[in-house]
Order: structure tokens, then sequence, then C-alpha cells
């Protein structure tokens, strides 16, 4: 029998076995009206009046709906809401600038975009079929007390495009179909022990990645969602005290700042014995493992993969065989990207690149053929990052593709040489990643001028065109920028004074 896997499936089983449990907690501070707490029975209404609303407007399955929105349970119930009955989720990051959203809006070719309040100017600029302000129109959104029109559910169905900056100055469309985001959110949920005792904390936005697949793993096993809206290190540990939370993913510069409040936190860190975090986006240090273990007591666990695979490639996490090792070793094994995980086939081609396998990796780029092709040649997703497998685990090395990760997100060099060469007196520019301890690396321009301007010119330059977090934090002026005959920049070269002494080009 074939009975086909929708995203469905996660929201059904809670409101069916856990109607009354509490499903969400929604972040208490922000512009728009709180939820306050929802159990999963009534997650389960708000999702279908979502989606009797969009029957209303007449926005037809496959229909794509923007949501620019930070960490809320409006954002959480869109996900259902939106894909569970067959329209295509396409969550964009909040911190872009208008024109960046406007490009992803028109390119996905959303008729309907909804915004957090704080976001509302947003609806001057990007133009859109159908616009609502979440809280707001409440009303609009989720009061429509028919039955939803049903989906023919389709398990190869487009559920979600996630933008993402790769090494083009264009984000791409990462097309997840409702198996891809099936199978990702059963094995995550599995090998990270996702159960219905589980209270987790959205660290992660959920625009990236869709969250990791969390709305739906947590949701398919009844464990508790808890909204977060900003990160701040002593707020995480203030919420992991006050919730009871079990399990939360971050970034390594999100730990960072954990780890930071933790040294002054009064009485015992909260959490001990009892939180498993999941770092990804950038290979931790082996010192800010050793750290969450021994400081603040949580079990930690990495994972490597990408929007495009989305996202668990491989897993790093304590393995019985290891538990005799001193601390350091197994700190040193757990930064390790990992092995793959159920139903992951890796190698590495002749130049390092780490190829992937999968039944969650992307059905394609959004209206992109050809960037679909490359990426998929040989029926091999392409990385674009290096790395060894030694002993089935997998270690990354190096970035092939011009992305610099800052923060746990990703900076496409390119756009940031775009939006320098834009300045009438810039004549080269060359956009690095730099280690750096707080931000991973720091995005870095490495300049060629003519004429005057300063370095903050530059840099506010680059803020009117570009997202806060993709601006370079330090611009350096030069004579002139090292190229290969054929005119390439050579960016190992620009780059090797910065990483002297590091063993890897990542950071
Ligand atoms: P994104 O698509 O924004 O999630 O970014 C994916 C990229 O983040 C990968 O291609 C890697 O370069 C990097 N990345 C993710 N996880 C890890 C990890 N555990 N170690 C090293 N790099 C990572």
């Amino acid at each position: 029998m074939f009975f086909p896997l929708t995203i469905r499936d996660f929201l059904d089983r809670a409101t069916t076995v856990y109607p009354d449990r509490v499903a969400v907690v929604d972040e208490p501070d922000q512009p728009a009206a709180s939820w306050g707490t929802l159990t999963y029975a009534e997650l389960g209404l708000r999702a279908r009046r979502q989606a009797a609303a969009l029957d209303r407007l007449g926005v037809p399955a496959a229909a794509r709906v923007a949501v620019v929105s930070q960490n809320s349970a409006r954002l959480l119930a869109s996900f259902f809401g939106v894909c569970g009955w067959g329209r295509v989720l396409v969550p964009v990051n909040f911190r872009l600038t208008s024109a960046e959203i406007g490009y992803i809006v028109n390119h996905s070719g959303a008729e309907v975009l909804m915004v957090d309040p704080a976001l509302r100017s947003l609806l001057d600029e990007v133009d859109c079929k159908h616009t609502f302000v979440l809280g707001e129109d409440d009303d609009r959104i989720w009061a429509d007390a028919s039955d939803p029109r049903p989906w023919e559910a389709d398990e190869t169905a487009t559920a979600t495009i996630n933008y993402t900056s790769g090494t083009t100055a264009r984000p791409k469309g990462v097309q997840m179909t409702h198996r891809n985001l099936w199978v990702n959110a059963s094995v995550f949920g599995w090998q990270a022990s996702v159960d219905d005792r589980d209270v987790y904390l959205h660290t992660l936005p959920l625009f990236h990645v869709n969250g990791w697949g969390h709305p739906f793993a947590v949701t398919g096993m009844g464990g508790r969602h808890i909204m977060i809206r900003q990160i701040d290190g002593t707020e995480i540990l203030r919420r992991i005290e006050e919730h009871g939370v079990t399990y939360l993913c971050a970034a390594p510069a999100v730990v960072a700042t954990i780890l930071d409040a933790a040294e002054s936190w009064e009485g015992e860190v909260p959490g001990r014995d009892r939180v498993r975090v999941i770092v990804a986006g950038a290979p931790p240090p082996t010192r800010t493992i050793e750290r969450v273990r021994r400081d603040l007591g949580w079990e930690f666990i990495q994972i490597y993969g990408l929007t495009e695979t989305a996202p668990l490639l491989t897993m790093s996490r304590m393995r019985a065989e290891w538990a005799e090792l001193d601390p350091t070793e197994q700190a040193r094994l757990l930064g390790r990207a990992g092995a793959p995980a159920l139903g992951v086939r890796l190698m590495t081609d002749d130049d390092g690149e780490v190829l992937a396998r999968s039944n969650h990796n992307l059905d394609g780029y959004w209206d992109n053929p050809e960037a679909t092709a490359e990426a998929l040649a040989g029926n091999w997703f392409h990385t674009g990052d290096g790395g060894t497998i030694q002993d089935g685990y997998l270690t990354i090395a190096d970035r092939k593709k011009d992305v610099i990760i800052t923060g746990g997100e990703n900076v496409s060099s390119i756009e940031v040489e775009d939006a320098l060469m834009s300045h009438p007196a810039v004549r080269e520019a060359a956009v690095i990643g730099i280690p750096d301890e707080k931000w991973g690396e720091l995005v870095t321009a490495l300049v060629v001028i003519d004429g005057e301007v300063s370095p903050e010119e530059l840099i506010a330059h680059c803020r009117a065109r570009l997202a806060g977090y993709k601006c370079p934090k330090r611009v350096e002026f030069r004579r002139e920028l090292v190229r290969t005959a054929t005119g390439k920049l050579q960016k190992f070269k620009l780059r090797e004074p910065f990483w002297e002494g590091h063993d890897r080009q990542v950071h």
C-alpha cells in the first residue's frame, strides 16, 4: 500500500494523541499580541482556520505564501496552515533589506505576504496580491471557522521554499517536497532522541532551513515548543529555567553567547544533565565543546548539512565506546561534523568536495534549472564544502564555494563585492571571511580605491543595500589584489595571512 508522506501527518498525530497538551508557549514580548499558551487542539484549529482563510482568498494549492517574521507561534502555525493544505510556505529571513525581500517575494511568485508588525514598512515597498500584518490581521487569517477545502495529498509536491545565499549574487530558492521534509524530520527526531517529554526552545530561526525540521519533529512527538524572538544569552538561560527546556539548537556564535551569560549567572546554570544542544552552521571550536559539557553540563551534539539537504547529512553524538576517554579527546571526536545520518550516502570527489545523496536533498532550485542541474550533477548533491572522511566520520576542512558564514548565517561574498563596486570610488573589491572569536568568521573587504573614501563610508554604503549581517565589519585598502593569469581573484592567497596557524580554512 502506498500512503503519501505529508507534513500534515505531524500535526494530525499531535492533535489526535495529545490534544490537551501544551503545544506552544508564544513569545511574551513581541509587537503583536502574544498568543500565550496553546494546546495541540488549539494549534490544529488555527492551522485549519488559516487554510480556510486562504481558500476564501482564492489562493490555490501550490501557490506560494511568504511569511517574514521573527520566531513566533503564528509562524509555527503557518508551517501547518499553509503547507498542510497544499500551499507552499516561503519563510523569509527577517533581517534582509526590503529590496532583498522584494526579490524573494517576486521570484517565488508569492500571492500572499504576511509580515511581523515590526516590519510593516515592507508592505509599502514590496508588491504582493494579498498582504497581512501578523497580529493586527488575526481576524482575517485565523478566524474562519469553515472547513478548509480538502487537499489531494501528494508527497512529491513542494511544501517549502527557503532562499539561501550561495555562490551567486542573488539568493536561490531551495524547494523541499513533503517527502523531503518528512524524512528529514523523522530521521532527525530519531537520531536526536526527540520524544514526548521534550521542551524545545526555538533559538534557531524558523526561516533558517525551516528551523531544521523541528516544527514537524517536535510536533509529531507531542513535545512542547517554546518561542523566543531575540537571541540573548541570559534570556535563553532564563527561559530554559522557567520552562524546563530539554533541547535547543544553535550556531556556534549563539553557543558562545550562552557560555558568556553562564559566567555571570547566579547559582547553578539551568539544565545540567537535562539539556541537549545541537550545534551546526560552522565547526565549533573544541574548547566550546568542552565548556558546554563541563561548565553547563549539557549534552553536546553536532550536525552538518545545508539548506539544500533539509539539512541533516551527518551527526556527531557521544558513543558508548568513547565513555572512558578523557573529556578533551571526547570533545575532539565530537568536533568532527559526524557520521552519515540514516539513509544518507556521502563521498568526496577528487577535489575533496563533499557529495551527498539522500531522500531529503532538494527537489531543485525554484525556477532555476541550470543551478539545479549543476548542484545535482551525476545524481549527487554537490555541497561546495571541502572535507575528509575517516572511519566513517566527516570533517569539514574548507569551503569551495565563495560563502562566508558569520554568526551562523551565509553571506555570498559576490553579493557584498557587488554592493562595494557600486560605490564610485571603488575600483576592485574582494570580500573574504577571516577567523573571529565572536562571529566565527568576520566579513572583511579588501578594496582598491580611486579617489577618496573612508572605510566607514564604504560600510554605510553597503548598509543601504544589504542586510546588516552581510556588511563588511572590517575594510582594508590595498594597492592591488592578487589575480590569476585569467584575471580571477586568488582568494585563497588573500585569505592566507589571516588564517595562519589555523589547521582548517573555516571557523
Ligand atoms: P545553510 O545552507 O545556510 O544552512 O549553510 C550551510 C553551510 O554551513 C554548509 O555548506 C557548511 O559550509 C556550513 N556548515 C553547516 N554545518 C556545519 C558544520 N557542522 N561544520 C562546518 N560547517 C558547517
